[in-house]
Protein backbone atom coordinates (compact mmCIF):
# COMPACT_ATOMS: atom_id res chain seq x y z
CA UNK A 1 0.00 0.00 0.00
CA UNK A 2 1.08 3.27 -0.83
CA UNK A 3 1.29 7.01 0.70
CA UNK A 4 0.36 9.78 -1.25
CA UNK A 5 2.92 11.67 0.90
CA UNK A 6 5.39 9.99 1.06
CA UNK A 7 8.26 10.40 -1.73
CA UNK A 8 10.04 6.76 -1.69
CA UNK A 9 5.94 5.67 -2.54
CA UNK A 10 5.83 8.37 -5.31
CA UNK A 11 8.80 7.23 -6.55
CA UNK A 12 7.66 3.70 -6.73
CA UNK A 13 4.51 5.00 -8.60
CA UNK A 14 6.35 6.52 -11.25
CA UNK A 15 5.40 10.20 -9.92
CA UNK A 16 8.76 11.31 -9.29
CA UNK A 17 12.47 10.44 -10.91
CA UNK A 18 14.92 8.42 -9.10
CA UNK A 19 18.01 6.82 -10.70
CA UNK A 20 17.24 2.97 -9.85
CA UNK A 21 19.74 0.22 -8.67
CA UNK A 22 17.26 -2.71 -8.81
CA UNK A 23 14.47 -3.31 -8.72
CA UNK A 24 11.69 -6.37 -8.44
CA UNK A 25 8.03 -6.95 -7.49
CA UNK A 26 8.71 -6.30 -3.67
CA UNK A 27 11.50 -4.08 -3.38
CA UNK A 28 13.59 -1.07 -4.96
CA UNK A 29 17.38 0.23 -4.75
CA UNK A 30 17.89 3.89 -6.07
CA UNK A 31 20.57 6.12 -5.69
CA UNK A 32 20.54 8.53 -2.92
CA UNK A 33 19.77 12.18 -3.98
CA UNK A 34 22.52 13.08 -1.69
CA UNK A 35 24.99 10.53 -1.34
CA UNK A 36 27.77 10.41 1.33
CA UNK A 37 29.72 8.25 -0.70
CA UNK A 38 29.71 7.23 -4.34
CA UNK A 39 27.65 4.79 -5.00
CA UNK A 40 24.68 5.87 -1.70
CA UNK A 41 21.84 3.31 -2.63
CA UNK A 42 18.77 3.66 -0.55
CA UNK A 43 16.34 -0.16 -0.66
CA UNK A 44 13.24 -0.03 0.45
CA UNK A 45 9.95 -2.08 -0.08
CA UNK A 46 7.14 -1.32 -2.40
CA UNK A 47 4.76 -1.39 0.57
CA UNK A 48 4.83 1.56 2.98
CA UNK A 49 5.25 1.31 6.41
CA UNK A 50 5.38 3.96 8.99
CA UNK A 51 7.53 2.20 11.22
CA UNK A 52 10.23 -0.36 11.30
CA UNK A 53 8.42 -2.47 13.40
CA UNK A 54 5.32 -2.62 11.43
CA UNK A 55 7.26 -4.74 8.70
CA UNK A 56 5.94 -8.03 8.61
CA UNK A 57 9.24 -10.40 9.92
CA UNK A 58 9.23 -12.14 6.67
CA UNK A 59 9.50 -9.06 4.34
CA UNK A 60 12.30 -7.94 6.51
CA UNK A 61 14.41 -10.73 6.88
CA UNK A 62 13.74 -10.78 2.48
CA UNK A 63 14.85 -6.75 2.55
CA UNK A 64 17.96 -7.95 4.80
CA UNK A 65 18.69 -10.41 2.57
CA UNK A 66 18.50 -8.27 -0.89
CA UNK A 67 20.37 -5.78 0.81
CA UNK A 68 23.41 -7.80 1.70
CA UNK A 69 23.40 -9.14 -2.30
CA UNK A 70 23.18 -5.56 -3.13
CA UNK A 71 25.64 -3.95 -1.21
CA UNK A 72 27.99 -7.16 -2.19
CA UNK A 73 27.50 -7.04 -6.27
CA UNK A 74 27.88 -3.11 -6.04
CA UNK A 75 31.45 -3.04 -4.28
CA UNK A 76 32.52 -5.72 -6.70
CA UNK A 77 31.51 -3.33 -9.42
CA UNK A 78 32.54 -0.20 -7.30
CA UNK A 79 35.85 -1.83 -6.45
CA UNK A 80 35.18 -0.23 -2.89
CA UNK A 81 36.73 -1.08 -0.04
CA UNK A 82 33.31 -2.04 2.41
CA UNK A 83 30.09 -0.41 3.20
CA UNK A 84 27.95 0.32 5.95
CA UNK A 85 24.43 -1.02 5.74
CA UNK A 86 22.22 1.54 7.95
CA UNK A 87 18.66 2.28 9.55
CA UNK A 88 17.08 4.96 10.81
CA UNK A 89 14.41 4.75 12.84
CA UNK A 90 12.60 8.05 14.46
CA UNK A 91 13.43 11.33 14.27
CA UNK A 92 16.12 10.98 17.14
CA UNK A 93 17.61 9.13 14.48
CA UNK A 94 18.09 11.51 12.00
CA UNK A 95 15.15 10.07 9.55
CA UNK A 96 13.40 12.04 7.62
CA UNK A 97 11.58 9.76 5.30
CA UNK A 98 9.10 8.11 6.56
CA UNK A 99 8.97 5.20 4.73
CA UNK A 100 10.98 2.54 7.33
CA UNK A 101 12.81 0.55 6.91
CA UNK A 102 14.92 1.92 4.46
CA UNK A 103 18.01 0.69 3.98
CA UNK A 104 21.13 2.87 2.85
CA UNK A 105 24.00 0.88 1.61
CA UNK A 106 27.09 3.56 2.04
CA UNK A 107 30.12 1.83 0.17
CA UNK A 108 33.92 2.96 1.89
CA UNK A 109 37.15 3.39 0.27
CA UNK A 110 40.18 3.34 2.78
CA UNK A 111 41.21 7.10 3.03
CA UNK A 112 37.63 8.39 2.31
CA UNK A 113 37.02 10.23 5.24
CA UNK A 114 33.97 9.93 6.31
CA UNK A 115 32.84 9.43 9.84
CA UNK A 116 30.14 7.38 10.63
CA UNK A 117 31.81 6.30 14.61
CA UNK A 118 28.98 3.92 16.37
CA UNK A 119 31.98 1.60 17.54
ZN1 LIG B 1 6.12 5.40 1.32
Amino acid sequence: MLNPNCIFCKIIAGEVEAKKYYEDDEFLAIYDINPITEGHLVVFSKNHYFNVEEMPQKEWEKLMSISRELAEKEIKELKADGYHLLINQGKAAQSEVEHRPHIHIIPRRFGDNLKIDPR
